[in-house]
C-alpha cells in the first residue's frame, strides 16, 4: 500500500469520528450525514484512496478532471457529484455524468441544465447555490432569490431541486460561519414547508474541512471535504 493511501485512510477515521461527535452533540443521527470528498487537483488514484477508506461520494469542481478522471474508473461506482462553478458552454459535458450538480448558481446556468436533460430524455438532480455570506466575489442566489426560484421549479421539468449548498466565507475564528449555517438551515426549512414542484429538500450541504463541525451542529446533511483528507493543495504545481 502507499504512503498516501494510508494516510488519506487515517484522516477519513478521524474525520467520520468528529463527524459522529459533532451529531451525538447536536442530537442528530450520525447516519444521516454525507461525507464527500472535495477530490480537486486529486488524481485518480488518490480518489480511489478516499472511496476505499470510507467518503460517501466525490464531488469534482471542473470539467476537465472529471473527464480525465471518469474514464480510469477513479470513482469505483460512487456517486459523482459536481461542486464547481459551472459555464454553460460545458454544461453538456456534465449533465447525465454526474449524479448531483450542486453547484446550480445562476438562471442561466439552470435553464442550460434544464434544456439539456430534456434533449437527453432524463432528470438531472441539482443543489441551489445559495451566496448566503453576500460576498461580491461568490456566485451563487441570494436566499430571497433561491426561494423565488423553488416556487418556480414546476417550470424545469429537466431538473428535480434535491437541496441546498452554501460555501459561506472564508472563516478566521472558529465558530464565525455559525450565524451563517444558521441562516442556510431556516431556508432549507422555509422551502421544504412550502412543497414546490420539482423541489425535495433531503440534502444540505455545507460545511467544509475548517468549519464541518458548526455545519453539523446547524442540519447540514453533506459535508464537502478536500484538505483535511488530503492535506494541503499545491496551487503552484499544475
Ligand atoms: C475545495 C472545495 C471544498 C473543500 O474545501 P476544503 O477547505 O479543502 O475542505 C468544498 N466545497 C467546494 C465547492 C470546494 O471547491
Amino acid at each position: 500500500m502507499q504512503d498516501y493511501e494510508n494516510m488519506i485512510r487515517e484522516n477519513i477515521a478521524v474525520i467520520r469520528s468528529r463527524m459522529d461527535a459533532a451529531a451525538i452533540a447536536a442530537g442528530r443521527n450520525p447516519g444521516e450525514i454525507r461525507l464527500c470528498a472535495a477530490t480537486k487537483m486529486n488524481d485518480a488514484d488518490r480518489v480511489r484512496a478516499a472511496i476505499r477508506g470510507g467518503v460517501d461520494l466525490c464531488g469534482e469542481n471542473r470539467v476537465q478532471e472529471l473527464q480525465q478522471k471518469q474514464p480510469l474508473g477513479a470513482y469505483e461506482g460512487a456517486p459523482i457529484h459536481f461542486i464547481g462553478h459551472l459555464q454553460t458552454n460545458k454544461v453538456k459535458n456534465v449533465v447525465g455524468q454526474v449524479d448531483v450538480i450542486q453547484s446550480v448558481d445562476r438562471i442561466a446556468v439552470l435553464e442550460a441544465i434544464n434544456t439539456c436533460a430534456l434533449k437527453k430524455g432524463i432528470r438531472q438532480q441539482v443543489l441551489l447555490e445559495v451566496n448566503i455570506g453576500g460576498e461580491e466575489s461568490k456566485s451563487g442566489f441570494t436566499p430571497e432569490e433561491t426561494l423565488q426560484i423553488a416556487s418556480k421549479m414546476g417550470g424545469y421539468p429537466g431538473v428535480l431541486v434535491q437541496g441546498l449548498m452554501a460555501i459561506p466565507p472564508v472563516s478566521t475564528q472558529k465558530g464565525e460561519n455559525l450565524r451563517y449555517f444558521a441562516e442556510m438551515r431556516q431556508l432549507f426549512i422555509d422551502i421544504s414547508q412550502k412543497k414546490y414542484d420539482n423541489v425535495s429538500m433531503v440534502c444540505l450541504s455545507m460545511g467544509m474541512s475548517d468549519d464541518f463541525e458548526d455545519a453539523i451542529a446547524c442540519g447540514s446533511t453533506m459535508i464537502r471535504v478536500g484538505t483535511a483528507i488530503f492535506g494541503a493543495r499545491d496551487y503552484a504545481k499544475k
